[in-house]
């Protein structure tokens, strides 16, 4: 999108025959004075520094003063000292599912992308000024954001949720059995949210469809899972040969699948099929943690919350396997640290506005396993790594994530330090005083 925008712009500015340069100078300039900045990747905060924005980019970044016209259209911050901080990246998010509830997901769609879209506002303003989308019918959405028409983090978009018959996304009753190959989809898959696939050529197609729309990734499900009403957790689901289906799919496009799988089997059936990140990993044992650092595959993994386990109704199915898949978070962690995988931070936040508020809180929740600084990292420069993998179907191909000269300008400027006090990012009302996203100013509580 942004290639797009700057074709258009180099197009529009050649015609008028003024060389670039001079142009260059026309775009909107923010200049943050006096912050220390958390580059995203480092420990420690920076000395006091003043940061230049100039359009969607950081230009310079400086411990002396840096001159700038002062035009109408200059806007000069005083850090007072605050941090400056990369905006949050969330890997594990459902953009379209994160606020509606389980029913109203499969009803009406208009409704539906008008919540979402007051989500995204939402999820902008509390500092996450990306997502990546693991599911769901979010290319709409993303393409209002991206035109300025709806307030909203940057979406990596997934699409549909691939999955086998009873798979994890099947969410059929037994009443719609038998299915007629060829026949009518269910209302989940006419809508966009998951779609069942049940050989590699159905696969391909299912993986193909998704990413014309401008899925970014793949989604599969190579196991079971919790909230859908037939896939047995222990369940391994889509054969090798299904899931390589995708992966050469996602390979000939020039990015990668992302499979959901708990279990060892599942993990390792998704790792031969050349999937290149697994989701949650729950019950993987300690060999198979060990596979996924040799063979370099990401985790991302997510400290879900008790609230979203007590969600699932007492005696229900999903109740039950929430208490089977929960005890194996903090022990994956666990595994991950010893291995020293490559980690990345998500929420998978489903089907509750209340909890889709505590995405920060969620985040602060890591370090009952790391420092507020590691955990920060990972919401930022290492989702970013993670994102970038991608590649040529990168929908923001710039460098997310960080504060370095040359970065997209997604910014935050937060009231205290968080890498002392992490709790900060858990009251972005409060906290986060300015967010910038792209270069613009979405919130600055310090004019106010
Ligand atoms: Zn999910």
């Amino acid at each position: 999108m942004l290639s797009r925008k700057f074709v258009f712009w180099v197009a529009l500015h050649l015609s008028c025959g003024l060389p670039l340069s001079a142009h260059a100078q026309d775009r909107p300039v923010t200049l943050f004075n006096n912050v220390r900045v958390f580059d995203g990747k480092s420990a420690a905060l920076s000395a006091p520094s003043n940061v230049l924005v100039r359009g969607n980019l950081i230009e310079r970044i400086s411990t002396a003063p840096i001159p700038v016209d002062r035009r109408a259209d200059t806007r000069i911050i005083d850090g007072g000292g605050r941090t400056l901080m990369p905006g949050l990246i969330d890997a594990h998010w459902h953009t379209m599912l994160a606020s509606v509830t389980a029913a109203q997901a499969f009803g009406d769609v208009g409704y539906n992308n008008l919540v979402a879209g007051d989500e995204a506002t939402d999820t902008l303003m509390r500092g996450f000024t990306t997502v990546r989308d693991v599911g769901g019918p979010a290319f709409g959405l993303k393409r209002a954001i991206d035109d300025g028409i709806v307030r909203g983090p940057r979406i990596y978009p997934s699409g549909a949720m691939i999955t086998v018959t009873s798979g994890h996304g099947d969410f059929r009753q037994l009443t719609d059995l038998p299915r007629t190959i060829g026949g009518m989809l269910t209302r989940m898959e006419q809508i966009g949210g998951a779609i069942v696939a049940d050989t590699p050529d159905e696969v391909r197609i299912r993986a193909r469809e998704q990413l014309m729309q401008g899925a970014s990734q793949v989604k599969l499900t190579a196991g079971g899972g919790v909230s859908s009403p037939f896939s047995p957790i222990d369940v391994t689901t889509y054969t090798v040969p299904e899931l390589r289906a995708a992966d050469e799919a996602a390979e000939n496009w020039g990015t990668y699948v992302v499979a959901h799988a708990f279990t060892s089997a599942a993990i390792r059936g998704a790792i031969d099929a050349g999937v290149k990140c697994i989701e949650h990993g729950f019950l993987m044992d300690d060999a198979t943690a060990k596979l996924i650092a040799d063979k370099g595959v990401w985790l991302s993994m997510q400290p879900l919350p008790e609230g979203l386990r007590l969600g699932f109704p007492e005696g229900s199915v999903q109740r039950a396997k929430a208490d089977e898949v929960w005890p194996g978070i903090a022990r994956t962690y666990e595994l991950a640290k010893k291995y020293k995988i490559k980690t990345a931070w998500g929420t998978d936040v489903l089907f509750s506005r209340a909890l889709a508020q505590q995405q920060g809180a969620i985040l602060a929740s890591l370090t009952r396993w790391f420092t507020p600084a590691e955990a920060l990292i990972m919401a930022t420069s290492t989702n970013a790594e993670l994102l970038a993998l991608s590649g040529k179907r990168n929908p923001y191909p710039g460098k997310l994530g960080v504060v370095e000269e040359g970065a997209y300008a997604d910014l935050l400027l937060v009231d205290g330090n968080p890498l002392e006090n992490i709790n900060l990012v858990a009251d972005p009302a409060k906290n986060f005083l300015v967010i910038m996203k792209d270069g613009k100013v979405y919130k600055n509580a310090l004019t106010q």
